[in-house]
């Protein structure tokens, strides 16, 4: 339903993004990883169409997403930008309430209410409603556009580096909770430098090098080999209690 056929995107003249392809399914969670600069964060621009590739076309559900409007792109793609900084003065609350403004024409109804608390207590933002969003710290404010898009009730959810600035428990409860969703038969990607952590969660890996597919699929894609040459790192792998661990080598250089 998702169809990304052979994209290629380029902000000035070297392509960032070279002949893409994946097709990715209703409730599949997938983790985009790879080095910085490989092209994760404009690959998921180029999905929400805040980028147009210049070569390729991205489908869903058949229809070209150039053809949609940004209204018929927000009732169905949710986005959360890698990081997003200081903005003008709004409480937590109507932040949040801002991703159902694709479900209400004029004003917010009682269902557009229950859903914000519901996924505020989701993302254990309950008693930072009234917060002015500026006064939070980066890993609260990450939760909250989190909750933002959660809200939207959009197929597709796209989440750039979501646990980055989360202790270990809300990285735990944000993939938790992302995993459960994809469950349900929504389409979750993120991209994401904890491979541990995309390990223990997603179901499927696209790994990035320089703009390409370097692989694509379950965890059979973490063997050392690929690893070491995605990342120019040393690595054992090696399984403990069914799953994988990946560990660097710092000794040696390959
Ligand atoms: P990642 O998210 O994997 O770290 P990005 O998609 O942000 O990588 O970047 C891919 C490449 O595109 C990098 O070489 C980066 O420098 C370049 N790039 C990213 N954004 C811009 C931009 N706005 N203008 C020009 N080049 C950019
Ligand atoms: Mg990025």
């Amino acid at each position: 339903m998702l169809n990304i056929n052979n994209i290629s995107f380029a902000y000035s003249k070297e392509n960032v993004l070279e002949d893409i392809n994946l097709n990715i399914s209703f409730g599949e969670f997938v983790a985009v990883a790879g080095p910085n600069g490989s092209g994760k964060s404009t690959l998921i621009k180029c999905i929400n169409n805040l980028l147009k590739p210049q070569k390729g076309n991205i489908e869903l559900s058949g229809k070209k997403i150039g053809n949609l409007s940004k209204n018929e792109i927000a009732s169905i793609i949710g986005y959360v930008p890698q990081y997003e900084g200081r903005t003008v003065p709004t409480s937590v609350f109507n932040t949040v309430l801002l991703g159902r403004k694709p479900h209400f024409s004029w004003a917010p109804a009682k269902k557009d209410f229950e859903i914000v608390e519901k996924v505020l207590n989701q993302l254990d933002l309950q008693d930072f409603s009234i917060r002015d969003i500026n006064t939070l710290s980066g890993g609260q404010r990450q939760r909250v556009y989190i909750a933002r898009a959660l809200a939207q009730e959009s197929k597709i959810l796209l989440l750039d580096e979501p646990t980055a600035n989360l202790d270990l428990k809300h990285q735990l409860e944000v993939m938790k909770l992302l995993k459960e969703i994809s469950n349900e038969g929504f389409t979750v990607i993120i991209a994401i430098h904890d491979l541990q952590m995309a390990m223990q969660f997603c179901n499927r890996f696209v790994l990035l090098k320089s703009g390409n597919v370097y692989a694509d699929g379950h965890h059979e894609v973490f063997t050392n080999e690929i690893i070491e040459k995605l990342f120019e790192v040393k690595v054992n792998i090696q399984t403990i209690d069914n799953q994988k661990i990946i560990i660097p080598i710092y000794k040696n250089d390959i």
